[in-house]
């Protein structure tokens, strides 16, 4: 009997066919939902009996890997956020190098001087003085004759203002750390 006759004479009409899918469709489903079940737990009793079987089963290893996987991408971003808020902070120090600056308040009746710390950058000159609280407080110079610290005034003659001498020579308005002496005392690197 040639097949597409035998086909053609079996194959239900289209409407008949939807039809019955429909109406099954309950019993259908609870049909599949009871084997499912009964495969479950079939394989439930056989992973009690083997244990490796529960690796041994797609599914579950499939399972596992993505959980494995989570955790791995997890673990990793909390690692990466942990290590960029330490750069950060690494960079946060370095950006703020601070400078100990020795000052002078420049009022006639207060004269007080003092280190401050501040940034490496800083320019918000005059400062407020903490002991009259006028914002007359600069840079201070050493004065070589009275040996008194002074606050330069902007503009202001370059004479310490305690007893007029002559500001120091050469003195640089900053007031880095102390050059060695001699720096042939200095230890040499090449022995
Ligand atoms: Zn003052
Ligand atoms: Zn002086």
């Amino acid at each position: 009997m040639p097949r597409g006759t035998y086909a053609a004479r079996h194959k239900p009409p289209m409407s008949r066919l939807r039809h019955n899918l429909l109406s099954d469709l309950p019993h259908r489903l609870r049909e599949h939902r009871e084997q499912l079940l009964a495969d479950l737990r079939r394989w439930g009793a056989e992973v009690r009996e083997d244990p490796t079987l529960l690796w041994r089963t797609a599914a579950v290893r499939v399972g596992l890997w993505v959980v494995l996987g989570v955790v791995v991408l997890l673990t990793a971003r909390a690692l990466t956020r942990s290590l960029v808020s330490l750069a950060r902070e690494g960079q946060g120090e370095q950006a703020a190098p601070v400078a100990i600056l020795r000052v002078a308040c420049a009022s006639t009746s207060c004269r007080h001087t003092y280190t401050s710390h501040q940034p490496m950058d800083f320019a918000a000159w005059p400062m407020v003085c903490p002991r009259c609280g006028q914002a007359t407080v600069y840079r201070a110079k050493l004065c070589p004759k009275c040996h008194r610290w002074y606050g330069t005034v902007p503009g202001a003659p370059k004479v310490c203002p305690l007893c007029s001498a002559p500001e120091a020579p050469g003195q640089p308005d900053e007031q880095p750390a102390p050059a060695p002496e001699n720096p042939d005392d200095a230890e040499d690197p090449w022995g």
